[in-house]
C-alpha cells in the first residue's frame, strides 16, 4: 500500500527552474518532521533509493525521470524564529524571505543571500552565496536526519565546507533546520546594501527564460588567473550557440537558457561542448556546479 501522502508520477518539470525533467515515480512534500520519517520509512520498506530537493533551482533532472522517491521539503516545512542575533530557519524556508526577515530585526550577514532563488536546505548544501560570500561562515549548528531516521547536529566544521562544495552533496541526509548566526547592523544599511544587490544582478542575470544559475562554478583562484567562467565562454565567441532548445544566454555565458522544449540530453551535450572547448583553448576544465538527478 501506497501512503496517501506519497504521489506517483510526478513530472520534474515542474520541480525546477529549468523546467526540464521527467516522471518522478513517487514523491512526497513532508510538512513535518515526522512526516520525513515516514518517507524515509516508506523508501527503506520498498527498497527505493531517493532525492531530496528544495526549490530545484540546481538542478538537472534527467528525461527518463527518476526511479525513486523525491521528498521536496518546503512550504510548511519553513518556520523561523529570530532569537537575538540567531535565526533558527527551517530547511523548506526561502532564503530571500530569510534575508529579509533578518534585515527587518536588524541582523546583518545574509545580505549577499537576498537575490538567490533557493530554499535554506539547498542553500546549505550548495554553500550558495554571492558577492564571492557563501552561506556557511554564518551557520552555527545544522540539524539533519540519516537515512536510518537518526536526527544529529552537526557544526560547520563538521559539514566539509569548501566553494560551493559540502557534506551533503555526498550524503544521503535530510538537512530538517539550521541555525543561522548573524552581526547586529543598522536596518537600512542593510536594506540598502540589499537593493544594490538585487539591482545589479536583475542587470546581470536572465530574467524570463527558465535556467539554474550558474552552469559552472567559479572559484577565487580561477578567477584570478582567467576571470570568471562566463568571460572565459564569452571570449570563445560560445554565446548564443544552442543544442535544440538549450541555449547560452546572450546576457550571461555562464547561464544557460531552456528557450522551448529543452531537455536534459542537450543540456548535458551543451555542457560537455564547452568544457571540451575550454580545456582546448586555455587547458582548464571547467567543474559544473549544476547537479544532475537520475
Ligand atoms: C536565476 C538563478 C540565480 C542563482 N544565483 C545564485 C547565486 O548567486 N549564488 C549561488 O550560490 N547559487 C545561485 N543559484 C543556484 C541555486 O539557487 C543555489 O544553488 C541554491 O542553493 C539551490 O537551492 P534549492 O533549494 O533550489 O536546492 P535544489 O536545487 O533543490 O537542490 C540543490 C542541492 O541541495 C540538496 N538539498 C536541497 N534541500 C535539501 C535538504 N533539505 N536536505 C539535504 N539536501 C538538500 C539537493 O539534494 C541538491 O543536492 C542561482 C539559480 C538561479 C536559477
Amino acid at each position: 500500500m501506497i501512503p496517501q501522502f506519497i504521489k506517483i508520477n510526478v513530472c520534474l518539470k515542474q520541480h525546477c527552474t529549468l523546467k526540464i525533467g521527467g516522471l518522478a515515480d513517487y514523491f512526497v512534500e513532508p510538512e513535518t518532521e515526522e512526516q520525513v520519517t515516514e518517507a524515509l520509512a516508506f523508501a527503506k520498506e520498498k527498497a527505493l533509493s531517493y532525492f531530496v530537493i528544495g526549490h530545484g533551482s540546481n538542478l538537472l533532472f534527467a528525461d527518463e525521470g527518476y526511479r525513486g522517491l523525491i521528498i521536496k521539503l518546503a512550504d510548511k516545512f519553513a518556520q523561523i524564529e529570530i532569537n537575538k542575533n540567531l535565526i533558527t530557519v527551517q530547511a523548506g524556508a526561502w532564503m530571500p524571505y530569510v534575508a529579509r526577515k533578518a534585515q527587518q530585526a536588524g541582523l546583518a550577514g545574509l545580505e549577499h543571500t537576498v537575490g538567490i532563488p533557493g530554499n535554506i536546505g539547498g542553500i546549505i548544501t550548495m554553500n550558495a552565496g554571492s558577492q564571492r560570500k557563501s552561506i556557511a561562515t554564518h551557520l552555527k549548528n545544522i540539524c539533519v536526519m540519516t537515512e536510518e531516521g537518526e536526527k544529529l547536529m552537526l557544526t560547520p566544521d563538521q559539514c566539509d565546507f569548501g566553494y560551493r562544495q559540502s557534506i551533503f552533496q555526498n550524503k544521503p541526509w535530510i538537512i530538517l533546520y539550521a541555525e543561522v548566526e548573524c552581526e547586529l547592523g543598522d536596518k537600512n544599511q542593510i536594506r540598502s546594501e540589499m537593493r544594490e544587490i538585487l539591482k545589479e544582478r536583475r542587470l546581470k542575470f536572465p530574467r524570463k527564460q527558465p535556467n539554474c544559475g550558474s552552469v559552472f562554478k567559479s572559484n577565487p583562484a580561477m578567477y584570478q588567473q582567467y576571470g570568471p567562467p562566463g568571460k572565459i565562454i564569452e571570449d570563445l565567441g560560445l554565446k548564443g550557440y544552442c543544442i535544440g532548445d538549450v541555449c547560452i544566454a546572450p546576457q550571461h555565458a555562464n547561464f544557460f537558457v531552456n528557450t522551448g522544449k529543452a531537455y536534459s540530453k542537450d543540456f548535458s551535450a551543451l555542457v560537455t561542448i564547452v568544457r571540451q572547448k575550454v580545456i582546448e583553448e586555455i587547458g582548464l576544465d571547467l567543474e559544473s556546479e549544476v547537479l544532475s538527478v537520475k
